[in-house]
């Protein structure tokens, strides 16, 4: 995950963090580094705005001192919430970029030193935009309310409380190249802002792209069995009841077939228990491909397989479980170890009126049964 737009809070990684659970040492130290670098980019804004008021002195318009005195006052109160921060203090807070505070913080320096400089009032007004636009970015519309509210009321008290000329300074040369300054550094923070927000919502579109992958291989993981890819036992017994009370209810044809692979311990004797599970595989992956999209097969248990064949009448199942037995027979299986040879035996039932789910795999499991007593690599019919 790219990690350019850090600075500030992604509200994704918030939720994952779990609002409601106690943050790990890992995220409390992500969240003191984010913090870090939002009050960093903060104090990098007032530094600018101290930067064009020694302009504005170097141009007669404000006392030298305004400058370095706005910095101070700037900074100082980044120094606050930063030892407030490094304390753990925000920890302690659903809202622990201290948003609110800082607007206000700000609010209260911008419309100080507007009453105090009026001469460069509209520096500090300016300014207010990227203060709000930055604060809107991370508050909950209450969080906007409350900081609109004071803002409203505070440039209500400057401009109707008291008759301050607050001015943009554009007399001399100077003034007119400074006051030019503030406009485009206040509109480029602006669009700054607007460009972390767009980074920010691709971020946060990717990560829904990558929660849905990964609620997807959930549901996969949930649903399959992991060495042979078909269903696992909770999935194809579930397949199974809901197959079969839409057998019932449509009353059409059902069947199902438990599949057993021949002498399979003895595969795993004379070759290996991993090579017995690469043979669970293939015969898995070739069952796959040879039953129609509406069947689905899934692994009972060991070597043992359940095969539902919806809409399927018994002589149509048995002819397609035979055609499987031939198929598995004939695989050339030489490939895993001379010789080797793969067989398997099914139990076929068709569901009768009324059975229920046990009864009609007691049923396969007795046929199945009948096929390996009468010599395996066969098909019985319950
Ligand atoms: P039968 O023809 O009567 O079915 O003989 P069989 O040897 O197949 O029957 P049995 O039930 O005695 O043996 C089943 C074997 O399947 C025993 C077990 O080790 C093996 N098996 C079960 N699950 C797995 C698995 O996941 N991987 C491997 N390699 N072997 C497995
Ligand atoms: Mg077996
Ligand atoms: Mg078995």
């Amino acid at each position: 995950m790219r990690t350019t737009v850090s600075f500030f809070p992604n509200p994704i990684a918030g939720a994952l963090d779990g609002a409601d659970r106690l943050p790990t040492p890992k995220v409390l130290a992500r969240r003191a580094r984010q913090r870090r670098q939002m009050l960093g980019v903060i104090g990098v804004s007032y530094v600018i705005d101290a930067a064009i008021l020694l302009l504005y002195a170097y141009a007669g318009t404000v006392a030298v001192a305004i400058g370095p005195a706005f910095g101070i006052c700037g900074l100082g109160s980044v120094a606050c919430f930063v030892a407030l921060s490094e304390a753990g203090v925000n920890d302690r807070f659903k809202d622990h970029y201290f948003i609110v505070q800082q607007s206000i913080a700000s609010l209260a320096i911008m419309l100080a030193f507007s009453y105090l400089v009026p001469e460069a009032g509209f520096l500090f007004l300016c300014t207010l935009f990227v203060v709000f636009s930055f604060s809107a970015l991370r508050s909950t519309p209450r969080q906007t309310a409350m900081t609109f509210a004071a803002m409203a009321f505070g440039l209500a008290a400057l401009f109707l409380l008291t008759d301050k000329p607050i001015s943009m300074p554009h007399g001399t040369y100077l003034e007119r190249f400074a006051t030019m300054l503030v406009f485009v550094l206040t509109i480029g923070r602006c669009m700054f802002l607007g460009i972390f927000a767009s980074s920010l919502r691709e971020s946060l579109y990717k990560r829904g792209l990558q929660l849905k992958e990964a609620y997807k291989r959930i549901e996969e993981l949930a649903e399959l069995d992991e060495l042979t890819g078909s269903f696992n036992r909770r999935c194809i017994m579930r397949m199974l009841d809901d197959e079969i009370a839409r057998a019932h209810r449509t009353k059409t044809p059902f069947s199902v077939a438990l599949i057993d692979l021949d002498w399979f311990k003895r595969v795993n004797d004379a070759y290996g228990h991993p090579t017995g599970d690469e043979v669970l595989r293939t015969f898995a992956i070739t069952v796959f491909a040879n039953i129609r999209n509406i069947d689905r097969l899934g692994r009972y248990g060991g070597e043992e397989f359940l095969l539902i064949l919806p809409d399927t009448p018994h002589d149509v199942a048995a002819r397609i479980l035979d055609r499987q037995r031939e198929i598995v027979a004939d695989l050339d299986w030489s490939a895993f170890a001379a010789g080797m040879r793969v067989t398997i035996s099914a139990g076929v039932a068709t569901l009768a009126a009324n059975e229920a789910p046990d009864a009609l795999l007691a049923r396969a499991d007795s046929a199945l049964y009948a096929a390996k007593a009468r010599g395996r690599n066969r098909i019985a019919s319950a």
